[in-house]
């Protein structure tokens, strides 16, 4: 199992659609395994195969909070559907979301509170998952990145700009620009 390095935004591969996975073989559990060490790494509650530069329908999550089981798997091939969004502005708080393709920043999103997800596991099995909260806000946010869409192509103008002038600043949004975690101090 390895670590691999993370693609920040601006690199083609998560900004293009990915391609549906026909198979799973040994490559497969492979960069599965690694996926799993990566988001673990970064540290992150996901982590989409685009992120590492395979563009494959493939994401990890990994979520705990203090009275819950550890949540944690895999999905290949998922199919995500949504309730309505509840209309207004995102809490500045309660609502930041952050993102290991644009890593150390958080800015607020409106994501619907309540996602069914149907998928495959790692052994070709149906997966069926119904949640809400943060684990909805996951769900949407990994199954954004199959479509080539970063959480801050959903921002408001004004936070676009200043996701902007951070990109522009930091050398980020051109090809080829990744980080390694553990190695780089940086984190979503
Ligand atoms: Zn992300």
């Amino acid at each position: 199992m390895a670590v691999l390095p993370i693609r920040i935004m601006g690199d083609p591969v998560l900004h293009s659609p990915a391609a549906v996975v026909e198979e799973i073989d040994d490559d497969i559990r492979r960069l599965v395994a690694d996926m799993f060490e990566t988001m673990d790494a970064a540290p992150g509650v996901g982590l989409a195969a685009p992120q590492v530069g395979v563009p494959l329908r493939i994401y990890t999550y990994a979520y705990v909070d203090d009275d819950d089981e550890p949540w944690r798997g895999v999905l290949i091939n998922p199919v995500l559907w949504m309730a309505p969004l509840e209309p207004g502005e995102p809490d500045p708080d309660l609502e930041a979301e952050g993102c290991l393709s644009f890593p150390g920043e958080r800015f607020p999103l409106r994501r619907s509170e309540r996602v069914l997800v149907t998928a495959t596991d790692l052994d070709g099995a149906d997966v069926r998952i119904e949640v809400d909260g943060w684990r909805a806000r996951i769900m949407q946010h990994e199954f954004d990145h199959l479509d080539g869409i970063l959480y801050v192509d959903r921002l408001s103008d004004r936070d676009w700009k200043t996701v902007q002038k951070i990109a522009k600043k930091r050398g980020w949004g051109r090809a080829g620009v990744s980080w390694m975690p553990g190695v780089d101090d940086l984190e979503g």
